[in-house]
């Protein structure tokens, strides 16, 4: 697998630290508000960069924080009227809830900033000691990174260049720090604020160094992946690489990966503009495998433009997978054998081998037509195509298409007298190039009625050859949105 090292500017091929293992350390959100589509990318990108990695048989410590202190907690701490804690604990319990409304799987650990506080300052005094922060006059500590040789080496920024505007800024007496690139590692207390004991004074910790403390804690010393949104690369990750490797005197982080940003109808998504969607508010209208599906169709590096016209057609795209595998579904239920599928929520193949030893398997079975064994030889073109892209820096755009030729292939060859094998084989690599990308096939939660209720009603109107009944049945249905077909199985719905 190749992915994008944003440190190199190349693709370059994917070789963890240890063989088997992938550490992943994801920023995660500051938690005074309920989380908005921007968000949501990294946090559905890197969650099927994790899933493709477990499918690959890596074991995964996946680790993204919650910052929990921070200006703009304790404002709205302060307008609401509650702490700081209490605004940061409802937020995370909101976030969570969005979150598991994407399917995004559980991190290994969420730490929480305020719970590390004392690991930090320790950090901050060994920089201090060694010659790398400061302390001014108010109290502030920086980072001096004039004595770090190789700082901009993520953002790949003239150093330079950002240093001869400097002065300017400093005559203009805003500022009381030595060079322009400093950064703040403690903040003094303010009247009113949250601030902890240092031997730096009251106060508390910067956001870049909240990350380098815990990232190393979490994933176990060394990390493979350090991610997040691309407005993160400069300052934060740049500042984050400064203050760790002054200390430990060795890489931080083996691959930096980041996504590129989510605009709203061509415009920078903001409040003050008025386009402002947070994820609450669009899974009111949309399903989270849609809102999955829209974002894992552009690749993560390339500018996503949010709307709600292209969400309608991720869900048209959503529909035609879904009625294609409730297809399969019926056809293998009513194909008078006994085998119940897998439910198509739980993973199919639990990793690449077994689905390899599975396709050996179908390669060598000899109980397919000519015409079957056409279409499979088709569809496994399509598959490896599939595993293509996304060990091509992890190309879900280009991962989606072969999905989406896997189901046109379907919808073309299913017959009700196909061998059940053959459909279980279509109805499982759908399921598992889903699955890998973390989208599942949920039942329509807008349909207020029992469907199957109306048809049993119907086929006993029909068996009572009272026809009138079961058209007014069959009408009403699709006044629900709800469309009935005849079939040599039974009666099949879906909904239009
Ligand atoms: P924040 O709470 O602003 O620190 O953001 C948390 C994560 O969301 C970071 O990885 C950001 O880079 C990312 N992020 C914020 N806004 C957007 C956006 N409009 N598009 C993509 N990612 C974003
Ligand atoms: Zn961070």
């Amino acid at each position: 697998m190749q992915i994008y090292n944003t440190m190199t500017k190349k693709k370059e091929i994917f070789e963890p630290h240890e063989k088997n293992k992938v550490r992943i350390y994801v920023c995660g959100p500051t938690v005074y508000d309920y989380i908005h589509i921007g968000n949501a990318r990294p946090m559905i990108v890197f969650d099927t960069f994790r899933r493709y990695l477990e499918f690959l048989s890596y074991e995964v410590i996946y680790v993204s924080n919650f910052t929990d202190i921070d200006d703009k907690i304790i404002k709205k701490a302060n307008d609401s009227n509650m702490t700081t804690k209490e605004i940061t604990e409802k937020y995370i319990r909101e976030c969570k809830t969005d979150m598991e409304n994407l399917n995004i799987e559980e991190a290994t650990y969420n730490p929480l900033a305020t719970e590390e506080v004392d690991s930090m300052i320790e950090f901050i005094s060994n920089l201090i000691s060694k010659g790398y922060a400061y302390k001014v006059e108010d109290g502030t500590v920086y980072f001096d990174t004039s004595k770090s040789v190789e700082y901009g080496k993520l953002s790949h920024k003239n150093i330079d260049e950002l240093k001869s505007g400097y002065r300017e800024i400093k005559i203009t007496g805003e500022d009381n720090k030595k060079n322009r690139n400093d950064f703040v590692l403690w903040k003094p207390m303010k009247e009113g604020e949250p601030y902890y004991d240092s031997p730096f004074g009251k106060g508390r910790p910067g956001w870049h160094t909240e990350c380098c403390v815990m990232a190393p804690k979490y994933c176990g010393g060394v990390l493979d992946v350090h991610a997040g949104g691309e407005d993160l690369i400069f300052p934060h990750h740049e500042n984050e690489i400064a203050q760790f490797e002054a200390l430990f005197e060795k890489p931080y982080s083996k691959y930096w990966m980041h996504n590129a940003f989510l605009n709203i109808n061509n415009e920078k998504m903001s409040k003050s503009l008025g386009n402002f969607f947070i994820v609450r508010d669009v899974l009111n209208k949309f399903d989270g495998n849609v809102l999955r599906l829209f974002m894992l169709s552009t690749h993560y590096r390339t500018k996503l433009n949010f709307s709600f016209e292209l969400m309608e057609s991720a869900k048209s795209a959503y529909e035609r997978i879904k009625n294609c595998v409730n297809n399969i579904k019926f056809l293998i239920l009513n194909s008078g054998n006994s085998v119940v599928p897998i439910n198509l929520k739980e993973k199919i193949f639990y990793n690449k081998d077994e689905f390899n030893e599975y396709l050996n398997d179908i390669k060598l079975c000899d109980d397919f037509n000519e015409n079957e064994k056409e279409v499979i030889n088709k569809v496994i073109e399509h598959i490896e195509k599939y595993f293509k892209s996304l060990d091509d820096d992890l190309n879900t755009a280009d991962a989606i298409s072969e999905i989406y030729e896997v189901v046109r292939i379907a919808n073309q060859n299913l017959k009700d007298n196909d061998e059940l094998i053959y459909m279980l084989f279509l109805y499982d690599i759908i399921g598992m190039m889903l699955t890998i990308l973390g989208i599942e096939i949920v039942e329509d939660r807008d349909i207020d009625i029992d469907v199957e209720k109306y048809i049993e009603e119907r086929n006993e109107a029909k068996k009572n050859k009272d026809y009138k009944k079961a058209d007014e049945i069959r009408d009403f249905l699709l006044t629900k949105g709800i469309e009935l077909e005849d079939t040599r199985q039974g009666v099949k719905w879906r909904k239009i």
